[in-house]
């Protein structure tokens, strides 16, 4: 048993399953050797595996005479691995028969099978990774966008721990200061005049309260925005769609744990990922009923953040069109006027007057112009012009985000106990509430039932 609790071996296919050149099980916990001996046979001799280094050779039956895949297998010796265990790895051919028959090996001498994301969580048990960095593995996979893969490796390389790390040492400071002067009152400790600890409180608080602000843009990136294409039949809706696709396709992603039978699809427009709701009705809205086509638009409308809406700029506005405008009114808007090859029938200026807050793009999907203004003007809208810097640190995650809250509202609480001249053991209280808050971003505080939460979202091999 480690100091940790646990000393079982955990093992699990860490590729992708399905046909493909190579997929590998992974083996990690202080069985790992023993099992990669037992199962193993080199093409040469039978010197003692080092570790790091590749071998070719065959993976054998545990009881029966039989090969069951020829294989490239490295053992990691500890500390120096993924999980800071003694780790193997068996690469060999990805077939959904051949994984599952070499990991079912692997089980049978004496691995148990590893829950999802285990082997991260281990890393970060061990302290290899702190939890930003845990999360981080999960963004990296999920990443649409250049941006959002840029901001997941900014997290992994520990650059938002090394934030919420700088912030801690001057609250760390500043509470061995207050905690001297508490229990040395005798000695002569510079006392922090209340203005000064005011003021000390108040800088950490405000770049508290700007660090928070970020979330809104990293929470893009990270998340996407929902987007519903909407407006009358035959206005190029569908013709939009797949103009942006062309171009911008991202990946076709299945949501987890949506009850939505739909497939999103993402598209990076102008950097920002549009998860694009409800592109199958929209493929289907033409032999598809009415009724259900309405429907189908409300529930869109209700759920979108971004409302992509196309109006035919060939024919004049219609009370189908106008009927859009309504329920789109208190809506995030951009208004694609679309045919601009073809003579105008409306008025840019009638639009802009009847929904005066949503920017107008002319363009043509049937062409492809206008589009590029397009991409510019919903990145503008998303980010309401307001892009941080690419050196800022930008918040992505609601737990990191909900974590700085609670640590500004306990330095909220330490100024206010500081202005009513409180005690100062009072302020020093609400200094280490915040001090736990910080905690619980990077793991060091953070409950075990949270822990599970963030490592239940990983695929097992994770
Ligand atoms: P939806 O019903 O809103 O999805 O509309 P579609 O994308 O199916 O387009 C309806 C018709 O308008 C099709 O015949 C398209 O080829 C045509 N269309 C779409 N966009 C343009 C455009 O920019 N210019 C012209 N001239 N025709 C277009």
């Amino acid at each position: 048993m480690n100091s940790l609790g646990w000393d079982d071996t955990i093992a699990a296919i860490s590729t992708p399953l399905g046909i493909g050149g190579i997929g590998i099980v992974r083996i990690s916990g202080p069985q790992a050797r023993a099992i990669a001996q037992r199962l193993f046979r080199p093409r040469r001799g039978r010197a003692a595996l080092r570790s790091h280094q590749f071998y070719l050779g065959e993976i054998l039956h545990p009881e029966e005479d039989r090969v069951l895949d020829e294989v490239l297998l490295v053992w990691m010796g500890k500390p120096k691995t993924y999980t800071r265990e003694d780790v193997v790895e068996i690469h060999c051919h990805s077939g959904i028969l051949i994984l599952q028959e070499i990991l079912q090996a692997v089980l049978k001498c004496g691995a148990r099978l590893a829950e999802p994301g285990e082997f991260t969580k281990r890393a970060f048990l061990n302290g290899r990774i702190d939890l930003t960095q845990a999360e981080s593995v999960l963004d990296l996979i999920q990443a649409q966008t250049a941006r959002s893969l840029e901001l997941a490796h900014q997290q992994r390389s520990g650059r938002l721990a090394q934030e919420v790390q700088r912030l801690r040492e001057s609250l760390l400071d500043l509470l061995a200061h207050l905690e001297a002067q508490i229990d040395f009152p005798e000695e002569e400790i510079p006392e922090l005049s209340p203005a000064a600890l005011a003021q000390r409180i108040g800088l950490l608080r405000d770049r508290l309260d700007s660090w928070i602000q970020t979330f809104r843009e990293g929470k893009v990136y990270r998340e996407g925005i929902a987007t519903a294409i909407v407006g009358r039949p035959n206005v190029g809706k569908s013709s939009l769609l797949n103009a942006l696709l062309r171009q911008d396709r991202a990946i076709v992603t299945p949501i987890p744990g949506t009850t939505r039978d739909v497939l999103e699809e993402t598209v990076a427009v102008g950097g920002i990922p549009l998860r694009l709701m409800d592109t199958a009705g929209l493929r289907r809205a033409k032999d598809s009923i009415e009724a259900e086509g309405i429907r189908r638009t409300e529930e869109c409308l209700r759920m979108a953040d971004l409302i992509l809406w196309v109006v035919d700029g060939s024919q004049p506005l219609g009370p189908e069109d106008l009927d859009i405008l309504e329920k789109i009114r208190s809506k995030k808007t951009v208004v694609a006027l679309n045919k601009n090859d073809l003579p105008a029938r409306v008025e840019r200026d009638e639009l802009q007057g009847r929904l005066p807050e949503a920017p107008v793009v002319s363009i043509s999907a049937l062409r492809g112009t206008g589009l590029e203004e397009l991409r510019k003007t919903v990145r503008a809208l998303v980010l309401k012009g307001k892009v941080e810097p690419s050196d800022t640190v930008l918040l992505t995650h609601l737990r990191h985000k909900q974590a700085l809250e609670r640590c500004r509202d306990a330095l909220r609480q330490a100024l206010e106990a500081a202005a009513r001249r409180f005690s100062i053991e009072f302020v020093a209280l609400d200094i280490r509430q915040a001090l736990q808050a910080l905690g619980e971003i990077t793991g060091e505080t953070t409950s075990a039932e949270v822990l599970e939460r963030i490592f239940q979202q990983f695929c097992i091999g994770k």
